[in-house]
Order: structure tokens, then C-alpha cells, then sequence
């Protein structure tokens, strides 16, 4: 690296860089990085900085550098895809990252507003980790609110003379160059004199202090300017054009610098469920919840962070996602490094650099710095106030009006594909047609002709196989109807009779199946506890009915939507042998004793079997391989019925915060409100990602299982906490019974224990975890 260079200095332009333009970059990075492999890894840091920096040069010399910049500058051009797989290949070969990720901030600003000249002069050696840079922005009266910024540059001629100073600039005492923002225009706060100008660290009159962090380490300082003479060509863009130019810096670090950290999080997780079966802690109850929870959050960010690159790759801004994932980001580095140090035990009384210390005392520094996760680069606040002010379009806390939201409140941020748009929009007017809450309080809603619309629709059977009479869709299909349905409170048993099918279809009972295809209401009998349906071990289901010569005995209590169902499909134990089976009866020849539902939607009933005659359409292997499978889908699909219901929070609780006044204000003006609001979103968006997620993989064995306990965990909560939310936003009108907040809540609550508890689901996921790590 050099630590000198100077603006204009003639260096091998990007654009003229050595590679053409081809689709062999797979190949030649494989390749690269098979001999990577068999390198030695440099013992301490110093070397470690050293070879990442020569692993730059080697990459750029092999035009395998910067896969999402466009050839033309350098990069390799990749799409989405491909650069997800760029860079699964190299975390996959442990390559090092490039040493400064600054770097990556300054660059897509110059690739898009610098000149050519420009872009000739710094892209390369920038790429090369030749020249490192560092970011000028933060002053001592000027953090979140960055408009405050008073460094002054004093156009003379062909330069300008910047005199002032920045604070927590990081790696200012290793950096070539700044980006930084100046004051041109009039002192004082404001937007419009603000310029973008490129500065060499090695300038007279440029002052590097190191300022020491909490951590102990030194990795930012503050950088004073004394009379700079910086030259006119460094600017980027026009003298007073900063601002807008810096935002697209900070959307371009909030969307391409996520891309890496699904695979930076996945990792680390790991170690920090190794370092639990290590301490001792793997059946430690507490441990698994958090653990199960880290696994929920590196699958957030991973959807989020494809969904935010997706959109600056389709020329869109990544704002509102990208807000959202940053805030989930930070707040993860945060919670991981808490359970991290909590696990080091009474290893944590010492310091990361005792002897003895865990890790080497990675995991006691790992928690000091992720301190700074919620401040550098916008604090959380900030990130709850641009959620609350820019995404869901509440009021300006600082009394600055309101913008549209990015979105309609509750609905999905990442514009669905065509068919999931049709489903979302057709379920949502038919049942908003005939399902108004203020009927469903008095219990005036037609329920037989709402379900017969969703019948006519295509529901239940949109997911089952079209040669059986239904839609064929996938399921993530399903999940987004079933969400919309929820979203306007459908009282109907929609999700019951779904899970029903699925334990008929995977029986391979064609002739039951059809019948709630063609729109009979159906319901699994079985009993339930917090871990989910009882099925039992393999030689002895527990809890189960019995059923001997067809004819069943015993009674199964709280059923919801038995009251409603046509046909029961009974989980029982075959009397002599203990086989699970499955069997199906008439809701008429059952005895139902109804029971007060909690969820006014829903309803529920003690079934009495004794004596019942039932149809056997399976036992056995089949019967349990089937009862495994329907368990999931009706995890997944009470997911999505309780996402749903959380968007559906999420639009009433910004509507009213945006209208109701207190103190002279909208009340959605209070950073009380507005952040609630703000946490509601990203909880109700995170678990909508985590069902469509979970819906994708359910074919594939490996991974459906945890996907599907720690997607419906995370919506089960979610709902809970989003519902209860909506009535505190309220206030004493959201406790009304004529409001309908608390259908919303009991339908929620509802739906947590109707299944499996999220507690147990997540120790379940948690499991699947350790057992991964012991395994590997
Ligand atoms: C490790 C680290 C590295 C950094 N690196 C750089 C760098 O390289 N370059 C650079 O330019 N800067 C850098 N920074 C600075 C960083 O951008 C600022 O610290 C950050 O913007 C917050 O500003 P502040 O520290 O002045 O805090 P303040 O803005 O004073 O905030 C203090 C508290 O008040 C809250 N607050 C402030 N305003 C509001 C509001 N409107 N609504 C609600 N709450 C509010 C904040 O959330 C925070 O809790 C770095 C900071 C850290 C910690």
C-alpha cells in the first residue's frame, strides 16, 4: 500500500483493466481458489492484513475483482445470483475480505457521479487495496444530525482551502484519502452548500489524533484540517451537490455491504453454538432459545439482503428495505456477542487479552465493539426514526411533515411476483367484501359464505396436485392467501382445513382429499401440546385417541374449528398394536361439546369419539410420515395466519398514529409511537420473509424441518408482540371491545398455543443446530 499519492497521479485505469468481459469467472475463481486453499494461513495479524492486501492484486490481476461493478470500470458484471454465488465460493475457501470496506462506500459514488478522470484515477489502486480510504463525515457537532456539518472549503481559483475537523473517522491513520463532506455554501445547518471532495491524507495541514475506542483499540481518531488545499478536480459532482451524492454512499453501504453477511453471520453463529456445546451449555434451556433465535435472525438478514441488492440491481433504491435490515443487523451483532460472552461462563471476568481468556478473549472484545453497532453509520434511533418516517410514512418527529410511505402499511416491502400480487389482491377484496370487524364483534359475518368464496377461489386445495383436483401452486403460494385471509380476520377454518389436507394428500387418500378440495371444511383431531401434536414415539403415540376394528374411543378437548369442520381426520393409536393411524369421520356422527374460543374468529369444541365409526385411510410408517408432514404445513400455514394478522396490526396502529392528536401533534410525531411502529414493521416483516422462505424449502428434507419451527416460532411471537403493540398505540379506544385490536390479539394468542408453543419449536430448531455442529 502506498501512503502517499497524489490526485491525478497516472495509475493503470480500471476500465482499462486486464480482463475482457466473459461468463469464465466461475471456472478461473475456482481454480484461484482451490490454490488458495492450499496455501498456508498466515499466523498473526500483521501477516494476515499483509496477505489480504496481496489477495486484492491477485484478484484484479485475474479480473476476479469486484463482481457487481460493471466491466466497463473493472468489475465483473455479475447479476444477483451470480454474485451470491461469487461470494459463497469465497467464504466457502475462507479468502479474506478487502481490507478496507470503506472503500466500497466511496466506489459506487464515483462509478456513478465522478468523472472519468476520476474514475480512471482511484478505482484501481482502490480495488488493489494499493491506496486505502476513510470516510469524512462525522464532526464533533454534527453526528445524526449530519447537516450541522461546519468544515469550511474556500473555493481560490483551481482548489479550495478546507479548514475544520471530523471526529470517529475510521482507519484515518492508515488511509491515503478521505471522502468527505464540506461546508461550501452558508454557514449554518442545511443541505444545499454541502460538497463532496476527495482528500489526500498526506496534505499539508491534514492532523491524524487516534482516538482510543471502548474496546481499547484504535481504529478511528480525529482528523483536523488546518488551511487544506484540496484541488477543484477532487470534487465529485457539483460544488453544493453533496448531499444527494453522500445519500447515495449510505444507500449503496446499506445494500451491497449486506450482501457478504449472511455467510460472515452464518459462520459466526456456528462458532458461537461451538463455543456453547463447548462450555457445556448445549441442554441448557435458555441457551437453545437464544441460539434458535441468532439462527432466525442470520436467515432475516439473509432474505433481506438479497432483497435489498435486487432492488439498487433493478435501478431501485434499497431505502426502505435496507433501513430495516440494518437496524435487524445491528441489533443481531449485538444480541450474538451478549450470548457469546454470557457463554464464555466465568471466563468473562477477564479481559480479551488475559491469559486464559476464551477464544483469546475474542468473544469479550467482539462484545465491547458491537457496542458500536447501533451508532456508527446512523444510530439505531436514527434507523427507527427513517422507518417510521420514510418507510411507513409517519410524521416528521423534528415538526417536518410527511412523506408518502414506501409502501401501504402492512404490506409486503418487496413487491411480490405476479401471481403471489393476483393471490394477495384477489383473497384480500373477497374477504374485505364480507368481512367488515365491526360485524365480526356482533358476530354478524355470513362464515358459509365466506368460505365458499375462498372455495370458488381456489382455497383450500390451491396447493394440492392438480391431477387430485387442485391448484398445483407452490406453497409459499398458499401461505401469501392464507396471510391475506388472516389480514381481514376470515372466520373461517381455513388454516385447520389446509392442515387436514395435508395429512390426507401425504396419506394418499385421493377420495377424503377431493371432498375438501371441493370445499367440505375439515379439521386434524388430535391432542396438542406445547411441543405440538402428539403423536408420540414410534411404538407408543401417547396421548392419542385408540381405535380398534374401526371404531374409535376417547375424547380430545379445545378442537379449534371442529365446531365449523365437516369431516375430522383423526390421529389415533391402533388399539393392539400401538400403530399411528389415520382416520376419517363424519362431523355428524361425533359428539361436540363447543368451548368458548378465545379467538372470537375461531371456533373450538371438546370431540367425543366414543363409538365413533372411522374410515382408516392409512397407519403405520404412512400414517406417521404423513402426520410429520401436515404437522409442518399447519405450522407454517398458522405462521402465515398469524402474519397476517401482524400486518394487519401494523396498518391500523399507523393509521391511527398518524391521526390521533395529543398535545397538538399527531401522537405518531412521539419517537415512543413512532418507533413502536417502526419495531412492529421489521417484526412483521421478518417473519412474512421467514414463511416464504420456510414455504421454499419445504421440499427439500435437509432443511425443511428447522426452517418451518423457526419461521413459525418467529411469526407466532411476532404476532403477539405486533398485536399487543397495535392496542397500546391506541390507547383506552384499543381496549374497547368494539374496537377490534383485541381480534387481532386473540387471534394471535390464539394461534401461539393452538399448534405448538414458539418456546418449544425453537428448542426443537435449536436442536437441529447443535446437532448440525456435532455432526460436521
Ligand atoms: C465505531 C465507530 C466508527 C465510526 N466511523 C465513522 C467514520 O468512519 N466516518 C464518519 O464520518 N463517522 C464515523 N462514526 C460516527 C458515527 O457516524 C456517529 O457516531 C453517528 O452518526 C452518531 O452520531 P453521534 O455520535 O454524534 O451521536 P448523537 O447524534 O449525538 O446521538 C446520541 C444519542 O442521541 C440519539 N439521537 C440523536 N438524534 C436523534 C433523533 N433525531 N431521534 C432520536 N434519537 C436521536 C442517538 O440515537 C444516540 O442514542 C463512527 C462511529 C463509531 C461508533
Amino acid at each position: 500500500m502506498t501512503t502517499s499519492a497524489t490526485p491525478g497521479r497516472a495509475t493503470r485505469g480500471a476500465a482499462t483493466s486486464a480482463h475482457e468481459p466473459d461468463s469464465s469467472w466461475r471456472e478461473r475463481l475456482g481454480a484461484l481458489l482451490d490454490d488458495f486453499r492450499r496455501r498456508p494461513r498466515p499466523a498473526t495479524s500483521h501477516e494476515r492484513f499483509a496477505a489480504a492486501v496481496a489477495w486484492q492484486s491477485e484478484l484484479v490481476d485475474a479480473g476476479l475483482a469486484a463482481p457487481g461493478w460493471p466491466e466497463a470500470v473493472g468489475g465483473l458484471g455479475l447479476d444477483l445470483t451470480d454474485q451470491l454465488d461469487y461470494y459463497r465460493m469465497m467464504t466457502a475457501a475462507g479468502a479474506p475480505k478487502h481490507p478496507c470496506s470503506l472503500s466500497f462506500i466511496v466506489a459506487p459514488t464515483l462509478i456513478v457521479h465522478g468523472t472519468d478522470a476520476q474514475r480512471q484515477r482511484y478505482l484501481e489502486p482502490l480495488l488493489r487495496a494499493d491506496e486505502f480510504w476513510c470516510q469524512g463525515f462525522s464532526e464533533p457537532g454534527a453526528g445524526s444530525d449530519l447537516a450541522s456539518l461546519s468544515t469550511r472549503a474556500v473555493r481560490e481559483g483551481d482548489h479550495y482551502r478546507v479548514t475544520g475537523q471530523k471526529i470517529w473517522t475510521t482507519m484515518a491513520d492508515r488511509a491515503d484519502w478521505m471522502f468527505a463532506l464540506v461546508r461550501t455554501g452558508e454557514p449554518g445547518r442545511g443541505t444545499s452548500g454541502v460538497t463532496y471532495l476527495l482528500i489526500a491524507m498526506d496534505s499539508p495541514g491534514v492532523e491524524v489524533r487516534p482516538l482510543r475506542d471502548a474496546a481499547g483499540g484504535r481504529h478511528f481518531a480525529e482528523v483536523f484540517f488546518d488551511d487544506v488545499v484540496v484541488p477543484v478536480a477532487n470534487r465529485v459532482g457539483d460544488e453544493g451537490g453533496g448531499w444527494s451524492i453522500m445519500r447515495t454512499s449510505l444507500g449503496h453501504e446499506r445494500a451491497t455491504a449486506f450482501l457478504a453477511d449472511e455467510f460472515k453471520y452464518r459462520t459466526t453463529v456456528d462458532k458461537v453454538v461451538r463455543l456453547a456445546i463447548a462450555q457445556g451449555y448445549r441442554d441448557d434451556a435458555l441457551v437453545r432459545q437464544r441460539i434458535a433465535e441468532l439462527e432466525t435472525d442470520v436467515a432475516t438478514i439473509a432474505t433481506n439482503s438479497a432483497r435489498a441488492l435486487g432492488a439498487v440491481l433493478r435501478g431501485e433504491d434499497p431505502g426502505s428495505v435496507a433501513s430495516i435490515n440494518r437496524l435487524v443487523k445491528s441489533e443481531f451483532e449485538q444480541r450474538m456477542h451478549r450470548l457469546a460472552l454470557r457463554l464464555t461462563g466465568p471466563g468473562a471476568v477477564l479481559g480479551g487479552r488475559s491469559f486464559g481468556a476464551v477464544d483469546g478473549g475474542r468473544w469479550t472484545h467482539g462484545y465491547m465493539m458491537t457496542r458500536a453497532s447501533t451508532i456508527g453509520a446512523g444510530t439505531a434511533e436514527i434507523q427507527r426514526n427513517t422507518i417510521a418516517e420514510s418507510v411507513l410514512g409517519l410524521p416528521s418527529h423534528r415538526g417536518e411533515g410527511r412523506r408518502a410511505p414506501a409502501v401501504a402499511p402492512g404490506r409486503p416491502l418487496a413487491a411480490p411476483d405476479p401471481d403471489e400480487a393476483v393471490v394477495r389482491e384477489t383473497v384480500a377484496d373477497m374477504v374485505a367484501a364480507l368481512v367488515a370487524p365491526d360485524r365480526l364483534v356482533s358476530g354478524e359475518v355470513d362464515r358459509a359464505q365466506t368460505w365458499m368464496s375462498l372455495v370458488d377461489f381456489g382455497l383450500p386445495g390451491l396447493a394440492a396436485a392438480q391431477a387430485w383436483g387442485g391448484g398445483g401452486a407452490p406453497l409459499g403460494l398458499l401461505c401469501a392467501a392464507v396471510e391475506e385471509a388472516a389480514y381481514h380476520l376470515a372466520p373461517v377454518p381455513l388454516v385447520p382445513t389446509i392442515s387436514a389436507l395435508a395429512l390426507l394428500t401425504e396419506a394418499g387418500a385421493q377420495e377424503h382429499a377431493r371432498r375438501l378440495i371441493d370445499g367440505e371444511r375439515a379439521v386434524v383431531v388430535v391432542a396438542t401440546d406445547d411441543a405440538g401434536w402428539r403423536i408420540g414415539a414410534s411404538a407408543d403415540p401417547a396421548g392419542l385417541v385408540t381405535i380398534a376394528e374401526g371404531v374409535l374411543s376417547g375424547t380430545v378437548g379445545r378442537v379449534v374449528g371442529a365446531p365449523d369442520a365437516d369431516v375430522l381426520v383423526v390421529l389415533a393409536r391402533e388399539a393392539d398394536s400401538g400403530e399411528l393411524v389415520i382416520a376419517v369421520v363424519e362431523q355428524a356422527d361425533v359428539q361436540l361439546i363447543p368451548e368458548e374460543p378465545l379467538d372470537l374468529t375461531a371456533s373450538a369444541a371438546q370431540v367425543n369419539l366414543d363409538g365413533v365409526t372411522g374410515t382408516v385411510v392409512a397407519s403405520g410408517d404412512t400414517a406417521r410420515r404423513a402426520s410429520v408432514y401436515a404437522h409442518r404445513v399447519a405450522l407454517l400455514m398458522i405462521a402465515a395466519d398469524s402474519v397476517g394478522v401482524a400486518a394487519r396490526a401494523v396498518a391500523m396502529a399507523v393509521d391511527w398514529a398518524g391521526q390521533r392528536e395529543q398535545f397538538g401533534r399527531p401522537i405518531g410525531e412521539f419517537q415512543a409511537v413512532s418507533h413502536r411502529c417502526a419495531d412492529m414493521l421489521v417484526d412483521t416483516e421478518s417473519a412474512r420473509n421467514q414463511v416464504q422462505a420456510a414455504a421454499a424449502v419445504e421440499s427439500d428434507p435437509d432443511n425443511a424441518e428447522p426452517a418451518v419451527l423457526l419461521a413459525a416460532a418467529q411469526a407466532l411471537s411476532a404476532a403477539v408482540r405486533v398485536t399487543e403493540s397495535c392496542i397500546q398505540v391506541h390507547g383506552g379506544i384499543g381496549f374497547t371491545w368494539e374496537h377490534p385490536a383485541h381480534l387481532l390479539l386473540r387471534r394471535a394468542l390464539s394461534n401461539e398455543a393452538c399448534c405448538a408453543r414458539p418456546e418449544a419449536l425453537r428448542d426443537q430448531a435449536a436442536e437441529h443446530v447443535i446437532s448440525r455442529i456435532e455432526s460436521a
